[in-house]
């Protein structure tokens, strides 16, 4: 009998449900993502976050149902995310799936979000017909979160074994934590930057569009007065993130330069008359700010890019996983590919869709918790530090 899981999402600013198949199939993807509420305040407002989860998570999880062509009778389990993420935000997922499991006399699985990420992985390659082999290097990389892992399958257990072994999809995966940020978490450099720039909310889609536009009307006159972000300096775990400093270096770059007050201030203009899109923003900024967006992004993707790739070569890994907001960024892609190709590595992305949090990703990963029998206990909380390895 298949196995139809209802997933719920709330970590952070997305109001997610799903059901998916198996941990494979996805039968229907909702995401409400709060964006517009957030956006004049430049980033995410705890409370508001809360407020409106608890406004949109019935109608999101009737209409997963709905676009799934279900009732709440068909499905077999919830999973739920348990953290890491904002106390309040979690509460309302974790909340409403207790009720919900219970009144329906069915198993709740407590997921970790960012075990869901690497799940987005595997069910975008699943549509692909791919299978990406394990061990592999995972790099989670998002607004909140910059890590590095190295990933394997769960060992098969008895059970399991008696089914036929099963995938990664039922096994589940075991994680050796490699490093993290030690400051800002790579999107929320981006986020920082273009608040600094008066480029709007959220940074990472606008940098992006805007640094392809650059990179396709050629690079010379972005070189000449180009400052100059160098490679990221760590001392000890060489796996470890920092982007405090090119941010810092960004802030300082512009405070040297006057002549950038002026369209800082058009561009804000621009913004609050709902002008927020690449091609309006495009014109609104000089060779120089130009000249930063691109290389600002160049300077990040390089260092996401080298260590993640230094580590699959060390570990010796033939394949590497990207997950989270920040892997929908286009250089990021390309470079990951091309270096990677060049190694023999293998580098999977979720779609752009599964890139960012969504509920598919935490009905995927609740499968395999559901088959080895990790339910939740009936006093669950949130844990907004919940770790994975
Ligand atoms: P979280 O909710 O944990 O912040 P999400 O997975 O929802 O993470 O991703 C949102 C983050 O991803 C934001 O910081 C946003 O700026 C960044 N982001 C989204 N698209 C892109 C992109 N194309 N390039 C770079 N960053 C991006
Ligand atoms: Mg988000």
């Amino acid at each position: 009998m298949p196995t139809r899981i209802l997933g719920i999402e709330s970590s952070c600013d997305e109001t997610a449900a799903a059901v998916v198949v198996d941990g494979r199939e996805i039968l229907s993807s909702v995401v409400s993502s709060q964006l517009d509420i957030h956006r004049k305040y430049g980033g995410v407002v705890p409370e508001l976050a809360s407020r409106e989860h608890l406004r949109q998570i019935v109608p999101v999880v009737r209409e997963a149902l709905s676009q799934a062509g279900l009732h709440f009778k068909d499905i077999d389990a919830v999973g739920v995310t348990q953290g890491p993420g904002l106390v309040g935000s979690l509460l309302v997922g974790v909340t409403y799936g207790k009720v919900l499991a219970t009144e329906l006399g069915k198993p709740l699985v407590p997921v970790n979000h960012l075990e869901g990420h690497v799940h987005a992985v595997f069910l975008e390659a699943h549509i692909g017909g791919k299978a990406p082999e394990l061990p592999a290097i995972c790099l989670i990389v998002s607004g909140g979160h910059t890590l590095l892992y190295h990933v394997q399958s769960s060992a098969p257990t008895a059970e399991r074994n008696a089914e036929g072994n099963g995938d990664a999809a039922e096994r589940g995966f075991e994680f050796r934590r490699l490093g993290g940020t030690r400051d800002d978490a790579a999107g929320e450099a981006y986020d920082k930057v273009a608040r600094l720039l008066a480029l709007g909310y959220p940074g990472g889609p606008i940098i992006d569009q805007i640094a392809g536009k650059v990179a396709a009307s050629g690079e010379k006159f972005r070189e000449k007065d180009a400052p100059n972000f160098g490679p990221v300096k760590i001392k000890g775990n060489s796996y470890d993130f920092s982007f405090s400093g090119v941010k810092t270096a960004v802030l300082y770059y512009v405070r040297a330069y006057p002549e950038f007050t002026d369209e800082i201030e058009t561009r804000k203009k621009a913004l609050q008359e709902g002008r927020r899109k690449a091609a309006d923003l495009f014109p609104l900024c000089s060779p120089r700010t130009l000249a930063v967006i691109s290389k600002f992004q160049s300077a990040v993707v390089r260092d996401l890019v080298t260590r993640t790739l230094e580590a699959a070569q060390e570990t010796g890994s033939r394949t590497v996983l990207v997950s989270g907001g920040v892997a929908a960024n286009s250089e990021l892609r390309e470079r990951f590919t091309s270096k990677a190709a060049a190694m023999g590595v293998s580098v999977f992305f979720p779609s752009r869709a599964l890139s960012t949090d969504n509920a598919a990703m935490i009905a995927a990963a609740a499968y395999p918790h559901l088959l080895a029998g990790h339910l939740a206990p009936t006093d669950l909380n949130a844990e907004p530090n919940l770790r994975l390895a």
